[in-house]
């Protein structure tokens, strides 16, 4: 065998570290490429270092800070050998094993690295608005997962941006905490789905401002309000709220795999039923980058560890011949 690595683990969010913890312990030496912090909304960790509180994370009974536990995350897989490297995977080869791994640049004749198996835990990134204080207040006010910060809100006034099945969902999901949650949508039209929308229309708690946008987000330390652009009249007003969910999409990171690996419509990697099984032989999928439905700190750890078993009985199939 070549000095190919066993396994290569691309992505260090819980999915990627939870798959470096398990192969680590199961003396398969993995390599994780943790990433590189690009911009708020892509970097090593993955989502959970642009939140604040995370109370649904199973085993801290009084809540933990998102990066504090990634942190943990990364400082465990370590811990019992996990290689982790902050660079960014520029291209992949899945047409032959070794698999070739490029970091830097993408046209070196030579991949940086070859490995027998892979684990993508790339993740997904939340669409975002683009402002400056939609970043600085992300975690103070400003989310992207109503499931893990609806609980903050409690008798509160907030408000959600997008006008397709997630934002109207969130909305409703929402209700159950906030005293009103103002739906503002871009167009006087929605994009959600028929039943999505009658469930919102019927919510009294729910407002909607139509043909408007967020152009900025206000507040020293946490939300207070939102300045809103009517997208027809330009005309400004100020919308006083202490949350702000940005529902506009997600997109999974999935760049490098395009013409590769199966990929749904909307992008995301597809995974064998019940397994973290691709197409190609020996690569592994797990996390958000394949999950567009449950979107969880927790999922994506329990999928990272379903790859790392999937890609450790892998390998000894192999060495089994
Ligand atoms: P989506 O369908 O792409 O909707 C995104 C919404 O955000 C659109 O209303 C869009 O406005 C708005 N938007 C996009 N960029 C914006 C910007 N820069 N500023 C302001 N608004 C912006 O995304 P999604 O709602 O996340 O849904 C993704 C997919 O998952 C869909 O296929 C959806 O049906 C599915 N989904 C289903 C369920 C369910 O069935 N329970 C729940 C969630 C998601 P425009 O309408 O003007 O483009």
């Amino acid at each position: 065998m070549s000095d190919a690595r066993e396994v290569i683990i691309i992505g260090s969010g819980p999915a990627g570290l939870t798959a470096a913890i398990y192969t680590a312990r199961a003396n398969l030496a993995p390599l994780v490429l943790e990433g590189e912090p690009s911009s708020t909304s892509d970097q090593p960790g993955g989502q959970l270092m642009l939140t604040t509180d995370v109370e649904n994370y199973p085993g801290f009974p009084e809540g933990v800070m998102g990066p504090e536990l990634m942190q943990n995350f990364r400082t465990q897989a370590a811990r019992f050998g996990a290689e982790i490297e902050t660079v960014k995977v520029s291209k992949v080869d899945l047409s032959s094993r070794p698999y070739g791994v490029w970091v830097g640049d993408p046209d070196a004749a030579e991949p940086t690295h070859r490995a027998e198996s892979i684990i993508v835990a790339t993740g997904a990134q939340s669409l975002m608005l683009g402002l400056e204080n939609e970043s600085r207040l992300m975690g103070y006010g400003v989310s992207t997962c109503a499931t893990c910060d609806g609980f903050f809100f409690r008798d509160q006034e907030i408000a959600v941006v997008g006008g397709g099945d997630s934002a109207l969902e969130e909305a409703n999901f929402l209700t159950r905490f906030a005293s009103k949650v103002t739906i503002i949508h871009r167009r006087d039209e929605l994009r959600a789905s028929k039943i999505m929308q009658d469930r919102a229309r019927a919510n009294d708690k729910i407002e909607f401002l139509w043909d408007s946008q967020v152009v900025d987000v206000l507040g020293d330390d946490k939300v207070s309000g939102a300045v809103i652009e009517h997208t027809k009249t330009g005309e400004r007003s100020e919308l006083a709220i202490s949350g702000l969910f940005v529902a506009i999409g997600h997109r999974p990171n999935t760049d490098i795999f395009k013409g590769q690996l199966e990929m749904q419509d909307n992008g995301y990697l597809v995974a064998e039923p019940d397994s973290t099984r691709t197409t190609v032989e020996g690569v592994f999928v797990c996390g958000d980058v394949q999950d567009d439905y449950y979107r969880q700190a927790i999922t994506a750890a329990g999928s990272g560890c379903m790859a790392a078993i999937d890609a450790e009985r892998w390998l000894e199939a192999l060495a089994d011949g």
